[in-house]
C-alpha cells in the first residue's frame, strides 16, 4: 500500500478521538533542536466544530485484536486496514512539521499482540522524534490500557500529555459494549500516571528542573532530573456520550473524581455518533445527542472553575441536564432562594453562582470593591453579562422591580443549543 494511501486511512481514522488538546506545556528550542511548546495553545488550533486540528492526528495502526461495539475498527468489522512502521512516522511527522503543516504529534493505536506491544511501537516513535531528531514539538500519546508502568514511565518522558479513554463510564457499560477491556486496566495506568505526574511536579516545585531538556533523558540522566519532566502537560481522557444508559449525574460525578483523585487535566465528552449496526448500542439512525455533550462540558466546567460539586449540579431526582438552559443558570432557578446577592459583601464563591458572572468578572468586582461602591454601571464594565445577572445581583442603585417569576426567568436565561453534526463516518474511538 502507498503511503499516501496508509495516512488517509490512518489520519482519517484518528481524526474524531477528541482528547488532544494541546495547551499546557512550555518548552523553549534549543540549539540543535527543532520547534518549540508553548502553554496556552500555539501547538493548537480548532475546526469550526471545536475539535482540535493542528497536531498530525494518526493512528499506528487501525487494526485491532480488540472488539469495541462502538468503534469502526473492531475486529469483526471489515474495512480496509493499514499501518506504519515507527519509522515511517517519524519521517511523515518530521516531514509535515518542516513543512509547517503541523506543530505536534497525537499517536495513537489499536491493539495488535497486546498492550505492550502497541505501547512499545508508539514508544519507539516518540524516542526517536525527541532523541534522534531533536523534536521539540507538542506530542501527546495514547496509553493503551492494560500496557505496563515500564513502558507508561518511559512513555511520560516523552510525551507532553498522556491519555486513557475511559469511554464507558461504569463497569457494567464496559463488560457489555467493549469486553476485551478490564476496568483495572484503564484506571490502573490511570493511577500510575497521576502519581509520577505528581512526584514530577513536587521535583519541580523543589528546583529539580531537567536542565538542558529532553537530550537529559538518556540512562545517564539523574533520575530526579528525568522524572522533573514527565508528562509536564498532564493526562486527559474521553467519555462517549448516550451510547450507554448512564445519566448526566454519573457522567459529572465520574469527571469529579477524576479531577480531583487522579489531577486529571481534562476529561472530553464525546457525543456519540452510530457507526456500526449492532443491538447493544443506538441504532444507526439514531441523532448524536450533541446537545447533551454541550451541556456536559458546561457542567464540567462548573465543576473546574466554578467551585461546584457535582451533587450540586444535578441529583438522582433530576439527574438529567435541562437541555433549554445552561446547568448555572438551570442551578441558579433552583436555588432563588439565595439571590439576589449583594455585590458590594458577597463572598467570591457567591459572586461566582450568579448568571452572567464569570471567574474573570467576579475577581475584577472583588478588586473593584475595595475601593469603590459598584454600581450596575460598574458591573457591565467589569465583564458582568448585565442581561442575565441583573435579576441575581443588588447594588445601591438597583431599581426595586418586582422579583420575576420563575417562568420569566426561565425565558431570560434560555440558552438552547444548536450543534453542528459530526460526519458520522469520520466518528471512531480508539483505545
Ligand atoms: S476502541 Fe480501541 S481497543 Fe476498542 S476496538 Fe477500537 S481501536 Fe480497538
Amino acid at each position: 500500500m502507498e503511503l499516501a494511501e496508509k495516512l488517509e486511512i490512518l489520519a482519517g481514522a484518528a481524526r474524531y478521538d477528541v482528547s488532544c488538546s494541546s495547551s499546557g506545556s512550555a518548552r523553549s528550542n534549543r540549539a540543535g533542536g527543532l520547534g518549540n511548546s508553548v502553554a496556552g495553545g500555539i501547538c493548537h488550533s480548532f475546526a469550526a466544530d471545536g475539535r482540535c486540528i493542528s497536531l498530525l492526528k494518526i493512528l499506528m495502526t487501525n487494526a485491532c485484536e480488540y472488539d469495541c461495539a462502538y468503534c469502526a475498527n473492531r475486529r469483526s468489522n471489515d474495512t480496509p486496514r493499514a499501518s506504519l512502521t515507527p519509522r515511517e512516522l517519524v519521517e511523515l511527522t518530521m516531514g509535515f512539521y518542516l513543512r509547517n503543516y503541523i506543530e505536534g504529534l497525537f499517536l495513537s493505536s489499536g491493539v495488535v499482540g497486546g498492550p505492550d506491544a502497541s505501547m512499545e511501537r508508539m514508544i519507539t516513535v516518540v524516542r526517536s522524534l525527541r532523541l534522534d531528531h531533536g523534536f521539540n514539538g507538542y506530542i501527546h500519546l495514547k496509553a493503551i490500557p492494560g500496557a505496563d508502568r515500564r513502558l507508561l514511565a518511559e512513555a511520560g518522558l516523552f510525551a507532553d500529555r498522556m491519555s486513557i479513554n475511559i469511554e464507558l463510564p461504569s463497569r457494567q457499560s464496559l463488560a457489555r459494549l467493549a469486553p476485551d477491556k478490564d476496568p483495572r486496566a484503564i484506571f490502573g495506568p490511570m493511577r500510575y500516571l497521576a502519581d509520577e505526574s505528581g512526584n514530577a511536579r513536587e521535583l519541580l516545585a523543589n528546583g529539580q528542573t531537567a536542565a538542558g531538556g529532553l537530550r537529559q533523558v538518556a540512562p545517564a540522566t539523574p533520575a530526579k532530573a528525568a522524572k522533573a519532566r514527565f508528562m509536564p502537560a498532564g493526562q486527559s481522557t474521553q467519555v462517549m456520550v448516550g451510547a450507554s444508559p448512564e445519566s448526566d449525574l454519573d457522567f459529572i460525578r465520574l469527571a469529579s473524581r477524576l479531577y480531583t483523585g487522579f489531577a486529571l487535566k481534562r476529561v472530553y465528552y464525546s457525543a456519540y455518533v452510530p457507526v456500526n449496526a449492532d443491538l447493544r448500542l443506538p441504532s444507526l439512525g439514531a441523532a448524536s445527542p450533541l446537545a447533551r455533550e454541550h451541556r456536559l462540558y458546561q457542567a464540567d466546567w462548573l465543576l473546574r472553575f466554578y467551585g461546584f460539586a457535582a451533587d450540586e449540579i444535578l441529583d438522582e431526582a433530576s439527574p438529567f441536564l435541562d437541555l433549554e438552559l445552561d446547568p448555572k443558570a438551570a442551578w441558579a432557578l433552583r436555588h432563588a432562594q439565595d439571590f439576589p446577592v449583594e455585590v458590594q459583601r458577597a463572598r467570591l464563591d457567591a459572586l461566582l453562582r450568579v448568571p452572567g458572572i464569570g471567574p474573570q468578572s467576579a475577581r475584577r468586582i472583588l478588586q473593584a470593591r475595595r475601593s469603590a461602591t459598584l454600581r450596575e454601571a460598574d458591573l457591565s464594565k467589569l465583564g458582568v453579562v448585565m442581561k442575565r445577572a441583573r435579576p441575581f445581583v443588588r447594588c445601591p442603585d438597583s431599581p426595586r422591580l418586582p422579583i420575576p417569576g420563575l417562568a420569566q426567568l426561565r425565558r431570560l436565561l434560555a440558552d438552547p443549543v444548536r450543534g453542528r453534526q459530526p460526519d458520522p463516518r469520520q466518528m471512531e474511538l480508539f483505545g
